[in-house]
């Protein structure tokens, strides 16, 4: 049978977060804190996120041949990935560029670096990776042609589970292929390509007459919603003191795509993805917020 539960398709980054009183304006210096560097991308949040609630694990990405890339490798494998489709080289790690201000608010610049040069070859070349996960799940931090790469290769049976973040207008074939479509209101705005009218119902009615298969749209402190061609189902979400929501989406989808791999209803799936992603939050920071199956046992 499958050797992996879920392989992630996706983005490495290196967080550089610097805190600063005020951001600086052109031409301008300012001091900050010291540096912290944090591992992050989506790809690499979700696939860690899988790991620590049990799930067996693959990521395929690429790092640079660096510091960064070797800090994600080892917080790839510390909690249990099998990083042996992390392809290292052919540019720097990719890095994100974090000021956070006293309120809290952040300015980020991203350098995609090695997310960029993750190439359809490199696909190609993981179709035994491919044969061997039951789900795959993408995000949009690496080039669109890799994803759809991704949707031509997949082996049949194979569910597909795309976050389009960052979001664009995607091709029809990738969005027939998703099962289902993860988006946050922003997210669905940019795929229907107009302002959303209505209630989260009538998003995911128009992000279904799109084509994918099924479509859950995440609400923050709202919950979620789960939608197909059948109808659709708002799951609760848990009330904790939410801390820092700092990669809950990320934290959200790997649940989710894992427990539909697992042949859970889709209610009952992101129910307790929504589980997942509250406890994500109550903690600060990415990865390391991210729970184990005992610690949303205990939720
Ligand atoms: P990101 O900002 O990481 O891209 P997102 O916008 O895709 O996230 P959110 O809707 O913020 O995703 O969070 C995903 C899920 O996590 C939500 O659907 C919800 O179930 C849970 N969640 C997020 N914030 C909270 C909160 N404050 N309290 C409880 N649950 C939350």
């Amino acid at each position: 049978m499958y050797d992996y539960d879920l392989l992630v398709v996706g983005s490495a980054n290196a967080d550089l977060v610097i805190g600063v009183e005020r951001r600086p304006g052109a031409g301008e210096t300012v001091l900050g804190s010291d540096l912290a560097v944090h591992p992050g991308g989506k790809g690499a949040n979700q696939a860690v996120a899988a790991a620590r609630l049990g799930a067996r694990t693959a990521l395929l990405a690429r790092v640079g041949d660096d510091g960064n890339g070797r800090l994600l490798l080892d917080s790839q494998r510390a909690a249990g990935v099998d990083t042996a489709g992390v392809l290292v080289g052919g540019a720097p790690t990719g890095v994100a560029l974090i000021t956070v201000d006293p309120s809290g608010d952040n300015s980020i610049v991203v350098s995609p670096g090695a997310n960029g040069k993750l190439t359809p070859g490199d696909v190609r070349a993981a179709e035994a990776l491919l044969r061997a996960s039951r789900v795959v799940s993408a995000q949009l931090e690496i080039p669109l042609e890799t994803v759809v790469e991704v949707v031509r290769r997949l082996p049949e049976g194979t569910r597909f589970v795309l976050n389009p973040s960052p979001p664009r207008e995607l091709p029809a074939e990738v969005l027939a292929a998703c099962d289902p479509l993860i988006v946050n209101e922003h997210e669905a705005q940019v795929i229907v390509g107009g302002e959303l009218a209505g209630s989260p119902e009538d998003w995911a009615r128009a992000l279904l007459a799109l084509g994918p298969r099924s479509v859950v749209v995440t609400l923050g402190a709202e919950g979620a919603l789960v939608a197909t061609a059948e109808g659709s189902a708002r799951v609760a979400a848990v009330k904790v003191d939410a801390v820092d929501t700092t990669g809950a989406g990320d934290a959200f989808t790997a649940a989710l795509a894992w427990r539909l791999g697992a042949g859970a209803e889709p209610a009952e799936a992101a129910a307790y993805a929504a589980r997942v992603g509250a406890a994500a939050v109550t903690r600060a920071g990415a990865q390391v917020s991210f729970p184990t199956a005992e610690e949303v046992a205990a939720l």
